[in-house]
């Protein structure tokens, strides 16, 4: 099968795995081991990842903790910030397309007497469908609001959010902003400072690097941010995350930043192409196809790799079954440890069967043009030979 699921998670680049493999054997030494020349490269190792990691996303290095991923990062930006003490209240404002490391962390809190709201974006059928407007965003701030969590890029429909106005709307506020950028980082520009986020959560695994490593930007310039660990024990990164620092992890992530970075004009542009040509195709063969998500016209509003469509006239699980020769996603595999309909085209609009019958497409590094000719072929063969069968 072709792989086409690059939202979920992708294959790790062989350039990092080459940067890595030297942490396995040779510069394994724990880098809170400084007494010993192995503790002391590994550290080196582990603070010039950090330093370029913090670069190449506008940050320093010392505001910079590594965690597991961004399932962890959101959890601690969430909890951590809401567990202190806050000089306003008990209020959170959200989106409703959040990521579940989002939104299940923040329902958690709501038991616990926190009040959230959960702004609804543009619905289907809008030529930015998914996007949440800052006019809105700024509407839902009140004086008693702690925090304001909104996501960079969706990773069901790949809208980007206006996170730099809404930024600048949370500063003018005084309001806390986390972003969840773990589909932003590395496929477009994130500048923390151009975009004025306070906590921004990123993964190595969605961008050609390792699973089970991620970071979290935590601002420390202006109003402090303060953040409560979640994790304690050796009080490794200043306390903030406790725990032996995954090392291969941390280069394998720096690695993987850098070479997004290097190649994030050229290969936006590859990618935009291929989820053209994908659509153009699809388009040829199949009728009654329904684009979920922006309009792919609106090149600034929706990440380039991503193409999420509704069939109608099939049933959704027969369609994922006909597809087998491509791996592609229904809703989001990250949330399919039980798997439900996708909660982000529920919260655009779709109905329940639409919403069953759509396909993901994560277009990725790897994928190339025959690939994306036999994808067009798997999927129209697919959708004839269910139509014929209820017709
Ligand atoms: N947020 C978003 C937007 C995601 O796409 C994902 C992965 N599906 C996560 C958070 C969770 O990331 P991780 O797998 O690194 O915990």
């Amino acid at each position: 099968p072709i792989y086409f699921d690059n939202h979920a998670t992708t294959q790790v680049d062989p350039r990092v795995v080459e940067a890595m493999l030297p942490t396995f054997t040779q510069a394994y030494g724990n880098p809170s081991s400084v007494g010993h020349l192995f503790g002391e490269e590994s550290k080196r190792l582990v603070e010039s990842s950090q330093q370029s990691i913090a670069t190449a996303i506008g940050a320093s290095a010392t505001e910079i903790v590594f965690t597991s991923g961004a399932t962890e990062s959101n959890n601690l930006a969430l909890s951590g910030v809401l567990s202190q003490r806050r000089r306003r209240g008990n209020h959170v404002v959200t989106v409703t397309t959040e990521h579940k490391a989002v939104l299940d962390p923040l329902e958690q809190r709501e038991q616990q007497g926190f009040e959230i709201t959960r702004l609804s974006p543009r619905q289907a059928g809008d030529d930015l469908a998914g996007m949440l407007d800052a006019d809105q965003l700024r509407q839902a701030i009140r004086s008693d609001t702690a925090l304001v969590s909104v996501m960079f890029a969706n990773n069901e429909i790949g809208v980007i959010h206006p996170i730099a106005e809404i930024g600048q709307i949370c500063k003018e506020q005084g309001v806390l902003l986390h972003c969840d950028a773990t589909q932003a980082v590395g496929k477009i520009p994130v500048d923390v400072e151009r975009l004025g986020v306070d906590l921004m959560s990123f993964s190595a695994h969605k961008m050609y690097g390792p699973k089970g490593i991620g970071g979290l930007f935590v601002r420390k310039s202006g109003p402090r941010v303060r953040l409560q660990p979640a994790i304690f024990g050796g009080g490794q990164q200043r306390g903030m995350r406790s725990g032996t620092l995954n090392v291969p992890g941390i280069v394998g992530l720096a690695e993987a930043v850098r070479l997004s970075l290097a190649e994030m004009n050229e290969e936006s542009q590859r990618l935009a192409q291929l989820r053209d040509q994908l659509w153009l195709g699809l388009n040829e063969r199949i009728t009654g196809l329904q684009l979920n998500g922006p309009q792919l016209e609106a090149a600034e509003a929706r990440l380039a790799g991503n193409l999420n469509f509704a069939v109608d006239r099939v049933d959704g699980e027969a369609l994922m079954m006909n597809v087998r020769e491509i791996a592609v996603s229904s809703g989001s595999a990250c949330t399919s440890a039980n798997p439900q309909t996708s909660h982000v085209l529920q919260a655009i609009g779709l109905s329940e069967d639409l919403t069953r019958s759509s396909l993901r497409f994560g277009i990725g590094r790897f994928n190339t043009t025959e690939e994306v000719d036999f994808a067009v072929d798997v999927v129209a063969t697919a959708v004839d030979k269910l139509r014929k069968l209820i017709a």
